[in-house]
């Protein structure tokens, strides 16, 4: 089967090998591999040792990002969050949750985020602390300028959280070279290609341990995971996915042997080129115009005819290999295929012909776009 959605991913087997055994995560050698794993996905993150942390989390996205708003925003403090799409208004509610105030930013969802609309909203309510930007929105498929963003919050001398969640493996990211930043949070199964269980923040050390007490809940308190990584190297607060962090070291492994993440983007764009063009031939459109549309996940009008239906596009297409989100986060009605993972532009031309052979089986003859 080709799993074409945007998280968790299509992987390969080797890394699914690694997985398949029983492991003590407080054993030496195991605590000696999260900490491998913790160096390299520092260096990835452009983090430098004793000055930023690689902090492992268990859980998804959601619980990452919850986890860096607690932890580096004390309550009751105030979150700008560009309204780029359902993953922002993510943020929005986890920060309300969380006894945070969020303060939503009207942007046009299907363009990147303006770097000038947060100067200026930065500007005009000088109680906002920090800003929450979803890098690759995933609900829309447009990718927004972390840097960029990022150099609008240091100006005005605020905060940022960045969910790179979507993003980070392939789309290029660089600590260091962004002082503002708070947090970069992110899972192993999106553009890591690995497998879901496992979370990361990277975040400076200083402000770890500046932050420390802010959180209001143990579990996902970053600054902690800190500490805690400090008395026991390697070691766990609670049971960890420890499957899936042994997996994660090969998930790491093979991204190096493919070039690194700029290699990996290229071979996403690849996938998204394919994708389009194919869909296009179809008489299909995309619903985000060429020079918004991001790597990962391409959302695409649902055919305006009678026989449509998304459940029943998505049965046909699964016996046809190939296994597509049965759900769609735009207004207007849509489908998504995701174009991470462990695939190719191979695998996306497969997709399209079984798209067209789906359509076909319908009766939808007739394509126009909605
Ligand atoms: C997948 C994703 C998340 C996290 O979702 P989980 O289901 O909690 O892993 C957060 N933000 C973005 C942009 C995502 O794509």
């Amino acid at each position: 089967m080709l799993l074409l959605i945007p998280g968790p991913v299509q992987t390969r087997p080797e890394l699914r090998q690694a997985a398949a055994r029983d492991i003590a995560p407080w054993d030496n050698e195991t605590r000696a591999m999260v900490r491998h794993v913790c160096r390299r996905i520092l260096d990835l993150a452009g983090g430098i040792t004793d000055q930023h942390a690689a902090l492992p989390l268990q859980g998804s996205g959601h619980f990452l990002i919850e986890a860096a708003i607690r932890t580096f925003m004390p309550p009751g403090a105030r979150i700008l969050v560009p309204g780029t799409g359902e993953y922002a208004t993510r943020i929005v509610r986890l920060a309300r949750e969380a006894g945070r105030i969020p303060v939503a930013l009207p942007v046009p969802q299907d363009r990147p985020v303006p770097p000038r609309a947060v100067a200026e909203a930065l500007a005009a309510d000088p109680t906002i602390g920090h800003v929450g930007l979803v890098v690759s929105e995933t609900a829309t498929g447009v990718l927004h300028d972390g840097a960029a963003v990022g150099q609008a919050v240091r100006a005005a001398g605020r905060r940022l959280i960045l969910d790179v969640v979507s993003s980070f493996g392939a789309v290029p990211l660089d600590v260091a070279a962004q002082p503002e930043l708070d947090a970069a949070v992110f899972t192993a199964n999106k553009c890591l290609e690995s497998l879901p269980g496992i979370g990361f923040a990277v975040a400076p050390v200083p402000r770890l341990l500046e932050c420390a007490g802010n959180a209001g809940s143990w579990t996902l308190d970053l600054a902690e995971v800190y500490a805690h990584g400090l008395r026991s190297p390697g070691a766990f607060r609670f049971t960890p996915a420890i499957q899936a962090i042994a997996a994660l070291d090969v998930a790491l492994d093979l991204l190096a042997a493919e070039g690194g993440p700029s290699v990996r983007l290229a071979r996403y764009r690849d996938n998204v080129r394919v994708l389009r063009a194919g869909l296009r031939a179809l008489g299909l459109e995309p619903c985000i115009a060429d020079d918004a549309q991001g790597p990962v996940v391409v959302n695409v009008h649902a055919p305006r005819h009678p026989a449509w239906d998304l459940q029943l596009f998505v049965d046909a297409l699964k016996r046809r290999g190939v296994l597509i989100s049965n759900f769609f986060s735009t207004v207007e009605p849509s489908f998504r295929v995701g174009c991470i993972g462990a695939v190719g532009p191979d695998d996306m031309a497969r997709a399209v012909a079984a798209i067209g052979a789906a359509l076909t089986e319908m009766g939808i003859g007739q394509r126009r776009a909605a």
